[in-house]
């Protein structure tokens, strides 16, 4: 028998393909210390081309990370003071962070079991409530296409034509899966994309994008992460920010765009593997049909609290990382507790789903450099905690 210690299984993988790119990233940068335009260089212009044709969008703009990206979509919008923005209880903090910071109303939503994602029935309801009230105004919907699970964008997208909202996609964790024969990026009004280094398309600090088919807002976009400068540049025409992609970033994604198509395919595969190991046993992530996920982080539930610490332990002695995403609703977070009782003042309906979630979730290894023998390393070792 073999002494040798199994190879590590990161839960991640950046250095792989770092080493597939090395040499391009070294040029990539080197070029741009000879040109010296660090702001706003001819990298950004490529990756936004490069990222549009992507996804199918005729518009991308770049912009300082996946928040920024949030914000300036909701800015273009005016969103603030008076507006009520709703959104999943279960994702990232940023997603409900960004209606806060301008002043509006985060209405958090319930999520569905199987997709993670917003619950249109409970999405609706919420809207009721809020539109009976009458405080505050129904202006936007985010949804989250979580772990890299598309969204129900057509239904989402109805409702919001429906009522007059804005719809915004929060496609962080979701850069290349896809509805039907669609990329996420042309599905909501505007498609919120991050580079955080650990995203299924990252750079090497922060970065982020917005998506859309729609001109004006793109122009807008442009503007507000420019300081809201007008046709030229100390004519400042709006409230903006300094929201903009550096060109090193830039650089970094152009030299990792091209092997993304793969990529995504070799996340697929990983995540066929751990449904042939792991289904039946422990609820496995469900892909709707026609829609592909990005498979940016592979998440399986477990019946409680207690057997996911078993898991965890089990994991953890086999030397195979894990992580739980998230612990907490986001109205239990102590920073968004306040806004949520204040969103429905009649009493905002509970949220079972997504406080059930919290305690049952666990993140398994996801990257697209995962071997057979790695998953299946992986899966037994979660099956032994069960
Ligand atoms: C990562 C992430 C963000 C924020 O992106 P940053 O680039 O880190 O600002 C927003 N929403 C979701 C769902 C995310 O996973």
């Amino acid at each position: 028998m073999s002494t040798a210690a199994p190879r590590p299984i990161a839960f991640f993988d950046m250095k792989a393909q770092q080493a597939l790119i090395r040499a391009e990233i070294d040029a990539g940068i080197a070029r741009i210390l000879d040109h010296g335009r660090f702001i706003q260089g001819p990298e950004v212009d490529a990756i936004e081309a490069g990222l549009a044709a992507f996804a199918g969008a005729s518009h991308a703009v770049g912009v300082s990370s996946g928040t920024d990206a949030l914000q300036i979509a909701m800015m273009a919008e005016g969103i603030g003071p008076g507006d009520a923005v709703f959104l999943p209880a279960f994702t990232y903090t940023a997603t409900a962070e960004v209606p806060l910071v301008l002043g509006a109303t985060p209405v958090f939503v319930d999520v569905e079991e199987g997709s993670f994602n917003l619950d249109l029935a409970d999405l609706e309801r919420r809207l009721e409530l809020v539109r009976k009230e009458g405080r505050l105004r129904p202006r936007a919907v985010i949804g989250v296409d979580l772990y890299g699970l598309p969204a129900d964008w057509p239904a989402i997208e109805a409702l919001c034509a429906k009522h007059g909202m804005f719809a915004l996609d929060d496609a962080a964790q979701a850069f290349g899966g896809a509805l039907g024969n669609r990329r996420l990026g042309t599905h909501a009004h505007a498609t919120a994309l991050s580079f955080y280094p650990t995203k299924t398309l990252g750079c090497y600090g922060d970065g982020g994008a917005i998506l859309t088919n729609d001109a004006d807002r793109a122009e807008l976009y442009r503007s507000l992460r420019t300081h809201g400068e007008g046709k030229t540049r100390y004519e400042v025409q709006r409230t903006g920010m300094n929201g903009r992609l550096d060109s090193i970033q830039a650089a970094i994604l152009l030299a990792k765009l091209p092997l993304l198509e793969g990529e995504l395919k070799a996340r697929a595969r990983a995540a066929a593997w751990y449904e042939s190991h792991l289904a039946g046993r422990v609820r496995t992530p469900q892909v709707a049909a026609g829609s592909s996920s990005a498979w940016g982080i592979y998440t399986v539930v477990l019946p409680d609290a207690e057997a996911r610490a078993r898991v965890q332990d089990s994991m953890k002695a086999a030397g195979i990382p894990s992580a739980i995403y998230y612990p907490k609703p986001l109205h239990h977070q102590p920073a968004y507790a306040g806004a949520h009782a204040e969103g429905i003042a009649g009493g905002p309906p509970p949220l079972p789903v997504s406080e059930r979630l919290c305690h049952q979730v666990l993140s398994l290894p996801m990257h697209p450099y995962l071997g057979e023998e790695d998953v299946a390393r992986v899966a037994a070792a979660v099956l032994a905690g069960l």
